[in-house]
């Protein structure tokens, strides 16, 4: 674990320091895309379930919109800060360009508990967030999604609370809803899956037979939880080790994901899982299986544990897992990074894909979705993997070089820069 938790801010703007030397960037564009183009800090008070009330802290921070609306969830969490926010709305941007989409980047945080809260405080307190927010969302400025415990409960009281303000129906105003109220289908696992298609690829490419690998997933919300699904489903891996924020079971003979994610229902963690050994949440990262999925937060894989993680593969479907201290030596010892703005594009990508139904009223069956994330998955894997050999670079430096470039263009053909 971090001795010292990084800012994770700092982290992404020394991140695209590195693309912008690769690049020869112009200064000034480098300093336009260090920083976030707008933030909105917003104090919403809610009427707690004693009668009190308290008033929580929100953001929403708009980093680049040169490409499109900008784009990214809502996170719903104790240790939010500005800066995280800020990074990843920053990640937001680049992920959005990096598949392609006519997508810029943002991304929303309030500081709160939600595994305190009830139903009622959690309804009260999304929709006074965009009652807050409103001015500065909608379909043509910026959507929000879910993110961290957030889901589609909450994106239906969040869509339900814009319609209400502007008075019709704004089924594209937020992404991630539930099916019944102009969700998507294959938006549920779209993270996950996206970030399988990413790993089927890297296998080819290091000759790894899939139906014999070993898996292990550090976080076990919607991301992990799927990830060891699909894993086991789509190509038959065995997933050796799961674990959520208060600890980790280990099967060498292999979980059973969806007998897990039962008694994580029931005991709200997947600690004391029936025949699975426990292991710490530093031990999981550093398990010798062949591809590891980090799927919680930022700033697990640090200089300190990078040397000791053996997994031939790291699939970051969490945002913004390593370090820059940790890429370095994980490039040296071989490790192949599937960087997190590529790996866990799915979402967002199943997201537009709701946003272009939404904006249709004609929706597509799942085989349609997983055709279409299938091929924007693959083609931004294989356009990094390439990036990566032509420049001689490493596999998240290659994603921030096409990424970046793209927002420049953009950026340069409005006459910004
Ligand atoms: N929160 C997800 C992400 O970090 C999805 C964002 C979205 O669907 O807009 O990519």
């Amino acid at each position: 674990m971090a001795k010292t938790k990084l800012n994770p801010f700092t982290v992404a703007q020394q991140q695209l320091d590195q693309c912008a030397k690769i690049l020869r960037l112009d200064p000034g564009v480098q300093a336009i895309l260090r920083v976030p183009s707008r933030e909105l800090h917003v104090s919403i008070p809610v009427r707690m379930d004693d009668g009190s009330i308290k008033v929580f802290q929100g953001f929403r921070v708009q980093y680049n919109d040169a490409k499109g609306p900008c784009k990214g969830g809502i996170r719903f969490h104790a240790d939010e800060t500005i800066d995280t926010v800020r990074a990843l709305a920053a990640w937001m941007t680049w992920k959005c360009s990096l598949l392609d989409l006519p997508l810029g980047g943002g991304k929303g945080g309030v500081i709160c508990n939600p595994k305190e809260m009830s139903q009622g405080e959690l309804e009260r307190l999304s929709r006074a967030y965009i009652d807050q927010v409103a001015r500065i969302i909608g379909p043509e400025k910026d959507v929000p999604a879910p993110d961290v415990y957030t889901n589609p409960q909450i994106m239906a009281w969040m869509m339900d609370e814009y319609s209400k303000i502007s008075g019709q129906n704004q089924f594209g105003t937020i992404t991630g809803k539930p099916l019944a109220l102009g969700g998507s289908l294959g938006r549920g696992d779209a993270t996950a899956r996206g970030g399988l298609y990413t790993v089927r690829e890297a296998a080819k490419e290091l000759g790894i037979d899939l139906s014999q690998a070993t898996i292990a997933v550090q976080g076990y919300g919607n991301a992990g939880y799927y990830a060891a699904c699909l894993a086991q489903s789509l190509f038959g891996c065995k997933v050796v080790a799961v674990g959520d924020s208060k600890g980790c079971v280990l099967s060498e003979t292999g979980l059973d994901p969806q007998a897990v994610a039962k008694h994580k229902t029931k005991t709200s963690t997947v600690c004391d899982f029936p025949g699975a050994k426990a292991i710490s949440n530093e031990e999981i990262l550093e398990l010798d299986v062949d591809i590891l999925f980090p799927a919680a937060l930022e700033s697990v894989i640090t200089e300190e544990n990078a040397p000791r993680i053996k997994a031939k593969i790291v699939a970051e479907l969490a945002n913004g897992p390593t370090t820059p201290e940790a890429d370095v030596i994980l490039h040296k010892n071989g490790v192949h990074v599937i960087p997190d703005f590529l790996c866990n594009a799915g979402g967002v990508t199943v997201s537009y894909f709701e946003m272009v139904q939404n904006f249709y009223m004609y929706y597509w069956e799942t085989e349609e979705v997983h055709k279409r994330l299938d091929r924007k998955m693959t083609e931004a894997y294989h356009g990094v993997l390439n990036t990566s050999k032509r420049y001689n670079i490493n596999m998240r430096q290659a994603a921030y070089v096409v990424a970046v470039e793209r927002v420049v263009e953009a950026m340069k053909l409005r006459g910004w820069a």
